[in-house]
């Protein structure tokens, strides 16, 4: 008898634990390339395009500091370059790649398709995380020169890489974290503090960001899109992989922040799984994207 109760107590135990492990979870999503195992992601030291990501760290690490994020945030949140739609913009991603990035050379547009994808296999039920993933690059079109978009092609440095806060030492989650010597805020008395120019768990919003795409993509969806706030996070901190990833900057982040984070982290796997030279066309998706870009953007954007 004793040895039925406890036969059938494992079994309860191997189905509780079954459920939990299956649907409670938060979704694991594994690399669309079946090639490619998750380790073999961001790698910074031995990749195919090491010389180019080295290079691109050395200039952005080099010039990204308090002062230069502040200058970019005044030139590029007037939002008076032009005016189209979403998905007018997303076209002229086709002609974008990213200098920082050691998994892919396919072209942002490319990429945008393949992260919203995944997504939607993901959470089908979501479509604002599928809008959120197809423009999480969106703002990459600061490197585009065109004069009739009135944009001047920014440097990859200034436009593209992972995130970090200025005006606080730089931590050593930081990949290539010995270029940050070459930076101005490297010794100066008060940036290279712990705290630097902010208080304690003052929350991420107060914090300025090293510049790039996705502040400006978040600066536009905040005021011009009705995506909710764990859309906009996804947005806003996607590059900010000293955080999500590695857990550095906690001693900045409030509670709101934290709680954002598992949703933050959550994109992270489609963003950065999804890269693969394999793709649906443009053509096969852009009636489902189209629709549900409308139904979050209603109107023309003002970049
Ligand atoms: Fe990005
Ligand atoms: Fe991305």
């Amino acid at each position: 008898m004793l040895v039925e109760i406890g036969f059938v107590l494992v079994l309860l135990v191997a189905g509780a634990y079954f459920i939990f492990s299956t649907f409670l979870q938060p979704k694991k999503f594994n690399a669309i390339d079946p090639e490619k195992k998750k380790e073999e992601f961001r790698n910074y030291e031995d990749s195919a395009r090491q010389e180019r990501v080295q290079n691109f760290y050395r200039e952005q690490h080099k010039n990204m500091g308090l002062e230069y994020a502040k200058m970019m945030r005044k030139r590029h949140l007037k939002f008076d370059k032009c005016v189209k739609t979403v998905w007018e913009m997303a076209e002229y991603l086709e002609q974008v790649t990213d200098d920082s990035d050691p998994d892919t050379d396919l072209s942002q547009l490319m990429h945008a398709v393949q992260t919203a994808e995944a997504c939607r296999k993901a959470y089908p039920d979501k479509d604002w995380m599928h809008v959120a993933a197809f423009i999480h690059d969106l703002g990459k079109i600061l490197l585009v020169d065109d004069p009739k978009l009135g944009l001047s092609g920014d440097p990859q440095w200034a436009v593209v890489g992972d995130n970090y806060p200025v005006g606080c030492r730089f931590d050593e989650a930081n990949v290539f974290h010995e270029y940050f010597k070459l930076n101005e805020d490297w010794d100066h008395p008060k940036y290279s503090t712990k705290f630097g120019v902010y208080e304690p768990h003052c929350g991420l919003d107060s914090v300025t960001m090293s510049w790039g795409h996705d502040e400006y993509i978040y600066q536009i969806a905040k005021d011009q899109s009705n995506l909710p706030e764990e859309a906009l996070y996804m947005l806003r901190y996607h590059s900010f992989y000293p955080w999500h990833k590695e857990g550095a900057y906690m001693h900045l982040c409030n509670e709101h922040d934290m709680e954002m984070l598992k949703w933050v982290q959550c994109f992270n796997q489609f963003d950065l799984y999804s890269k693969s030279d394999d793709c649906p066309t443009v053509e096969e998706v852009a009636p489902y994207y189209k629709k549900i870009i409308e139904k979050y953007f209603p109107n023309p954007v003002r970049w």
